[in-house]
């Protein structure tokens, strides 16, 4: 039925197909559930809102782009989840992402629900009152829809602390100062310390505690991590930190590998200061090399852990069988969705440890979640204060993950134990709301 009706949102029914396939052990126990026809509930969101943001070029053109909020679940809270700007953004994507998102944060222990927005804006190349416009006639639509207590918007590809500032700014215009209305605010007007840093560093917490489990550690592991934006930069900092070998890195236009490992303040300045190419690394590290238009995972190097931190569906199935000849022995996910259907089958066929996104990035909501704390009670928590909640928090997702997929399926099966342990919060919820 969901096939027929959504045929064009093949993402969004990636995402479905992925939860679906593993939460049936649950659901075998617990058939109140599917009396209740609480998946398909699940499934529909509650509310999709799509609108047009016309904005002004700086040749004095008219614009127009499409923007979405998808507020897919309140059963735990107010809908939560990020803004993308990026040219491949539609309905399909964006559902995809809230869909994910609602088990993510259900994982959290944290009061939030699900959701996700964005545009298929493009902020490669534009200047920067380019880009503020945008942000400006993009809050001044959604504005009507989002709130505190209510929706709470958050970054995403392409959407960083810069883009979060005039959102805000808009937003205050319209509607006075409401501090809780954005997270991954900058610090400078109540973004919490940590936020930044939240979703790469959550990512090497997961993947450490699972090293740990097994008695091991990330100490002069070999890593390589895909994308170099947010989640990538800040990956790449925790598991050098813990003693972890990172050799490479990339974006959408392809990949550099430095045998010498990569010197992250190179990416920094290259990718945060003067917002160019990966290829510019080697222009500072000259022993590197790089690899134009190709995937990073489809590297002929040996190594141990894939950390991909850049975009749905970046690792196929061809991809997967190359990280098997490679040696890797964790994929940890710090994007949404980045390793295929068929691609998870061939890491599961070889006993490969994976970390499914919405378990192994959750870092980022969770310390937006904790941002919304320290905006209510109008106190900001020191970053070491917000990085032991976060770490605690991977743990406790970690564990979570482990201790269902042992109970419902196979033992390490973290997928398994994300949706089951995301889904059973979620259910419990909405059923005890009376559905709504
Ligand atoms: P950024 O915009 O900061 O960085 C994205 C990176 O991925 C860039 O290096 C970009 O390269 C690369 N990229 C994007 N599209 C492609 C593509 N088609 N092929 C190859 N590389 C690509 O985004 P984030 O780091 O914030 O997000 C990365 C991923 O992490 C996304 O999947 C996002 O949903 C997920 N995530 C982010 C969270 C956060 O807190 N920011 C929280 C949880 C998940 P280029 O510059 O060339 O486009």
């Amino acid at each position: 039925k969901l096939e027929v009706k959504f045929s064009n949102q093949t993402e969004f029914l990636q995402a479905v197909d992925e939860f679906l396939s593993t939460v049936a052990p649950f659901l075998e126990k617990n058939p109140e559930y599917v009396e209740k026809n609480l998946l398909e509930m699940l499934i529909i969101p509650e509310r999709i809102i799509e609108f047009r943001v016309p904005w002004m070029a700086d040749n004095g053109a008219w614009c127009v782009n499409t923007g979405y909020r998808v507020q897919y679940n309140s059963a735990l809270g107010p809908f939560k989840g990020g803004i993308r700007f990026h040219p491949t953004v539609n309905q399909s994507i964006i559902k995809f992402l809230g869909f994910e998102q609602i088990f993510k944060n259900s994982l959290t222990q944290l009061p939030i629900g699900g959701g996700k927005g964005g545009s298929d804006f493009d902020p490669k190349g534009k200047s920067e009152g380019e880009v503020m416009r945008f942000c400006q006639s993009f809050m001044q639509e959604l504005q009507k829809y989002i709130g505190p207590s209510l929706d709470v918007p958050a970054g995403d590809i392409g959407v960083g602390g810069r883009e979060i500032g005039y959102l805000f700014g808009e937003y205050k215009r319209l509607n006075g100062y409401q501090t809780g209305v954005l997270t991954g605010k900058p610090v400078s007007f109540w973004g919490s310390l940590a936020r930044t840093e939240a979703t790469g560093y959550g990512l090497v917490y997961f993947v450490n505690h699972l090293l740990m489990d097994q008695g091991d550690s990330l100490a002069d592991k070999r890593v390589l991590v895909s994308g170099s934006g947010n989640v990538a930069i800040y990956a790449i900092q925790k598991a050098q930190a813990l003693g972890a070998k990172v050799y490479g890195c990339s974006d959408s236009s392809g990949y550099i590998i430095d045998e010498d490992g990569i010197d992250l303040a190179v990416v920094k300045e290259i990718k945060e200061v003067k917002r160019g190419r990966i290829s510019d690394y080697v222009k500072l590290r000259p022993n590197a090399k790089y690899f134009e238009k190709e995937n990073i995972w489809d590297v002929n190097l040996s190594f141990d852990i894939a950390l991909p931190c850049a975009t749905q569906n970046e690792i196929s199935e061809a991809s997967a069988q190359n990280l098997v000849k490679q040696g890797v022995k964790i994929v940890g996910e710090g994007a949404n969705m980045p390793t295929s259907m068929a691609a998870v089958e061939v890491l599961k066929q070889n006993n490969i440890f994976y970390c499914p996104g919405k378990a192994a990035n959750a870092g980022g909501v969770s310390v937006s979640a904790l941002e919304m704390a320290q905006n209510s009670q109008r106190l900001p928590w020191t970053f070491e204060e917000v990085d032991q909640k976060l770490e605690a928090i991977m743990l406790s997702i970690y564990e979570t993950c482990r201790d269902t997929a042992a109970e419902y399926a196979e033992p390490m099966d973290l997928m398994a134990g994300a949706n089951i342990a995301g889904f059973q919060r979620v259910a419990t919820a909405m059923v005890s709301q009376g559905l709504v």
